[in-house]
């Protein structure tokens, strides 16, 4: 049985007041959902010590120390309790021109410093009408594949975020999220099959309490990654009670 797992990534926005909200709720998130609090790099501190709420950051550096002002290494987030880290979010490939190439070396230094990746993939809307959201998602994959050892895959968790459906409110029909996520799951079986495709899949692209449940009927989708919705903390309660719901079904 795949554990659910969802993330709230706030992007660059929440403060000390949503840190606040968060650490009031607590304990109204179930356990048998893995949760997980994704702020700005300045709000980790301020969010650990709690068992309930997983950490994770938004981006790391390829590098593991010397001079690269601004950037922040794996070993850096481990000595602050993070425990999952954002490889390949669609903002850091689209603004900041991060390549497969970049991704794969980020999910690496993960992987090596003990941190679970969670690698984000998906397809711009032209890409999709044009037909290419398979091929894509494989490059994507493929591009990780080729620098990390099969082991390296075990705690990774994927994020299918079809960018035509981030921030945009279009959420993807169950149906289109399921159709992606089985092939990335039969993708996966291919990289290490001693893992039999276990790793979480989760869906991500205008996630909110009122499309959750469809979503996570689907077989593969095994949670979410949630943007706008996780910056206020009973939405984001909703998604996780519904995720909590299908593991019980
Ligand atoms: C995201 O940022 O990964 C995301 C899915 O955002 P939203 O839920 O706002 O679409």
């Amino acid at each position: 049985m795949r554990m659910p797992w969802l993330g709230g990534n706030w992007k660059m926005n929440g403060d000390l007041a949503l840190v606040a909200a968060y650490r009031s709720r607590f304990e109204a998130f179930d356990p048998a959902v893995e949760v997980c609090a994704i702020p700005a790099f300045p709000y980790l501190q301020a969010f650990s010590g709690h068992a309930r709420l997983r950490l994770g950051a938004q981006d790391l550096s390829a590098e593991a120390s010397g001079a690269f002002t601004g950037e922040v290494s794996a070993g850096m987030l481990k000595e602050f309790n993070v425990e999952y880290v954002l490889v390949g979010h669609s903002e850091r490939r689209t603004l900041y021109a991060e390549s497969n190439a970049l991704v794969a070396r980020k999910f690496l230094c993960a992987y090596q410093s003990g941190l679970k990746p969670v690698l984000c993939v998906g397809e711009s809307l032209a890409q999709r009408e044009d037909g290419q959201t398979e091929a894509l998602i494989s490059a994507q994959l493929d591009a990780v594949r080729a620098q990390v050892p099969p082991e390296a895959w075990s705690n990774a968790v994927i994020a299918y975020e079809p960018i035509w459906a981030i921030g945009t409110g279009k959420t993807a029909s169950p149906e289109q999220a399921q159709s992606v996520h089985r092939f990335i799951r039969d993708k996966l079986r291919g990289f290490d099959d001693r893992l039999m495709g276990s790793q979480r899949i989760v869906y991500g692209g205008s996630v909110k309490g009122s499309n959750a449940a469809s979503l996570f009927s689907q077989p593969d989708i095994d949670g979410a990654l949630v943007g706008g919705a996780s910056l206020n903390v009973e939405e984001f309660l909703l998604i996780a009670n519904a995720l909590a719901q299908r593991h019980l079904g």
